[in-house]
């Protein structure tokens, strides 16, 4: 049966809708028969990962007056924030910068919503919270202690969220991604500068770099190399319309992604040798700083909660859809 709210087209707004996971909601959203608004300031996000069906606003969170005229000119169903910071290397150098996007900005984010009475929030929350894993595979229930300033800001912007439901009834849903991969056949990984292990490999198979570097095989894994959890960007877009239809409900809740099966960097590899029939020449190299042996999530709860049933579970399968993607935009998003 379809729900009440969808026999309108109700309007959805996607901050960061321009960015990888935003663009893959946006996608899925219109499929379904939103409206989606995305609000971007291509700071980080590229105007080619604008669907062309989408309404697009050039701006920013950190601009209050801005915000204000644009919740005061439309009604919305609800907002997702996929913006701020994300890279944990440099949060440990320059915390001020994550603390203002991931928290600062958020929040007047959040009050322009308070404001004008859009109540449905779903937001980007990370994997990072937990800090070193104590239990495999890790529930939500996981001990919460950020090794970084950028785990520290999503863990701040959930507690706050917390309040802003208990005090302003903003119904929130907070997805704890673990590691994003995988493209649509439209909208791929393409960040600047690419730090993210799969893209890069794929870069070493389009021959645009000579070989990916290992960051260290010394950690207690099968192979010594670091352990994760890839989830396909289809499968996290899926889970986000999950959360935005059920946060009436939920009022205030939070899901860890994840597939449960923990991938070795080496297994990575190999498996994009398979995908790509290419050599794909690797070299060790020491550890990168910040770096966790193992992230596995266990996604349970988004199972039994949200049913949420992953499409691409397998890292052959995210693969397969990556590298169609990268051979189709070989600079990614650049023309
Ligand atoms: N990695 C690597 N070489 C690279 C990039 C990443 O060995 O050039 C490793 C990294 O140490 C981590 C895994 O690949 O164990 C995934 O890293 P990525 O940066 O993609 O995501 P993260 O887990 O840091 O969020």
């Amino acid at each position: 049966m379809v729900p009440s709210f969808m026999r309108d087209k109700k309007s959805v707004l996607l901050v960061g809708g321009a960015g990888y996971v935003g663009s893959a909601t946006t996608e899925q959203l219109i499929e379904r028969g939103y409206h989606a608004v995305v609000l971007d300031n291509l700071y980080q996000g590229h105007q080619d990962a604008i669907h062309p069906a989408a309404e697009f606003i050039k701006g920013s969170i950190s601009d209050e007056e801005f915000l204000d005229n644009l919740f005061g000119s439309r009604e919305f169903f609800g907002a997702m924030d996929f913006a701020g910071e994300t890279l944990i290397e440099f949060s440990m150098t320059n915390p001020n910068r994550y603390f203002q996007a991931n928290v600062v900005d958020g929040l007047k984010l959040l009050n322009a919503m308070v404001k004008h009475g859009v109540e449905r929030f779903v937001f980007s929350s990370t994997s990072a919270i937990y800090g070193e894993p104590q239990e495999i595979p890790m529930p939500e229930t996981h001990q919460k202690y950020p090794g970084n300033s950028y785990g520290e800001s999503k863990l701040i912007f959930e507690q706050i969220l917390k309040w802003y439901h208990r005090i302003h009834n903003i119904r929130s849903v907070c997805f704890r991604y673990f590691n994003a991969a995988g493209a649509s056949e439209r909208f791929g990984e393409d960040h600047r500068p690419e730090t993210h292990l799969i893209p890069l490999i794929l870069q070493v198979a389009l021959g645009q770099r000579n070989e990916i570097k290992i960051f260290g095989d010394d950690y207690p894994t099968k192979d010594g190399t670091c352990v994760r959890d890839y989830t396909h960007v289809y499968d996290l877009a899926q889970a986000h319309i999950a959360g935005l239809e059920n946060a009436d409900s939920l009022g205030h809740d939070a899901f860890n992604l994840g597939n449960g099966d923990g991938y070795t960097v080496q297994e990575v590899i190999q498996a994009a040798r398979d995908v790509t029939g290419h050599a794909i020449p690797a070299t060790i190299v020491p550890r990168r700083a910040g770096d966790v042996s193992r992230m596995v999530a266990s996604s349970e709860k988004a199972k039994s909660v949200l049913g949420w049933n992953p499409k691409f579970p397998k890292i052959h399968q995210i693969l397969e859809t990556a590298w169609k993607w990268h051979l189709q935009n070989h600079k990614g998003y650049e023309r």
